[in-house]
């Protein structure tokens, strides 16, 4: 298949480039380079030996984005474009509802025009609000506690409405649930611009050196050791899920939960981390972050039995390859 991927320099995104190359398909990318750097795109050369098309466009941009439809015959699209950080997003709500929701509306309007009839979303774990694990595709969606998180919930509800009112327009919600680790070659990976907000790259910087030490948010928690417990899914298991997707629309709206299934403590990665990588992470425990849950797992088993997808890396994999990557950060 020939299909766009916005987003595709950034961490997921390059991920799942390199996993649809190496499943034989044909990738074009679309990326503005706000959160990513232009760079990725001959690393993902390096890995596959094929060096995608891209466009440095604004996924928001109708005009721009058309250009790349009319040039290119496109069969799906993996929309990845988006603003991600939650503390940003409750201090800024406008520029998320702006740029998460237009570039949703935007790629659906050109793929109705240009009879593109496969649409994978990218969407995330939050929109489950605070229900009890292990979380199901079927469950309500409830407030997130976030505008990020609303963002996807409303693409979600849009991208659905479209599907119904167009019998051909097939869509795919993947919730991503914590992703984490780096391709095994250690050239592509997470690198966010500043300090780190998710948990995994912040340990990286306090590994490295960049940052003193790591503060857990909160030892309180109703859980074994008292953190917080996350379904971590190393980031190469999860582009994997978005090959098996966008292969296999059978129905107007497919909705699968990317996770392990298992739920991790955050000290038990903080302790993974030091004991597979033989390096210290100084941490201090403070107080909870708000607006977080004690406890988010998936119930992965619906993506393994309608799509035959299932994470298969470990939790040392993950800790291992996001050092591995970090390493060789200048
Ligand atoms: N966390 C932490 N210290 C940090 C960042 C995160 O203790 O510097 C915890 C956070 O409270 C949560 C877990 O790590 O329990 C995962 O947080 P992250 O921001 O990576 O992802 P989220 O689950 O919030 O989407």
């Amino acid at each position: 298949m020939n299909i766009l991927v916005t987003g595709g320099l950034g961490f997921i995104g390059s991920h799942t480039v390199v996993e649809l190359i190496e499943s034989n398909h044909n990738v074009i990318i679309a990326d503005n380079l706000s959160n990513s750097e232009i760079g990725v795109l001959d690393r993902i050369a390096q890995i596959t030996n094929v060096k995608p098309k891209f466009y440095q466009i604004n996924v928001t941009d109708k005009k721009a984005v058309e250009e790349i439809f009319k040039n290119n015959h496109i069969d799906g699209i993996i929309h990845f474009a988006g603003f991600k950080a939650v503390g940003e997003s409750v201090e800024n709500p406008l520029k998320y509802y702006h740029n998460n929701i237009l570039s949703t509306i935007v790629l659906s309007e050109l793929c109705l025009k240009y009879q593109v009839n496969k649409f994978v979303f990218s969407s995330s774990a939050t929109v489950y609000g605070d229900q009890p694990s292990p979380l199901k595709e079927d469950m309500i969606l409830l407030p997130t506690t976030n505008p990020y998180g609303e963002t996807k919930a409303i693409s979600e509800r849009i991208l659905k409405d479209i599907s119904k009112a167009n019998g051909n327009f097939s869509v795919c919600l993947l919730r991503y649930f914590n992703p984490v680790g780096a391709h095994k070659s250690s050239i592509i990976g997470e690198n966010p611009k500043g300090i780190p907000n998710n948990l995994m790259p912040y340990i990286t910087k306090v590994a490295k050196g960049d940052l003193p030490k790591l503060n857990i948010f909160g030892n309180d928690y109703d859980t074994s050791d008292g953190t917080g417990v996350r379904d971590f899914i190393h980031v190469v298991d999860l582009a994997k899920g978005h090959v098996k997707a966008i292969e296999n629309m059978n129905s107007n709206v497919n909705i699968y939960n990317l996770g392990t299934g298992k739920g991790t403590s955050v000290l038990e990665l903080v302790n993974a981390f030091i004991k597979c990588n033989n390096i210290n992470i100084p941490y201090e425990i403070v107080e909870r972050r708000p607006g977080d849950v004690a406890i988010t797992f998936a119930d992965a088993s619906k993506a393994e039995k309608e799509l035959g997808w299932k994470a298969e890396l470990t939790i040392e994999d993950m800790v291992k390859n996001s050092w591995e990557y970090e390493k060789r950060l200048i």
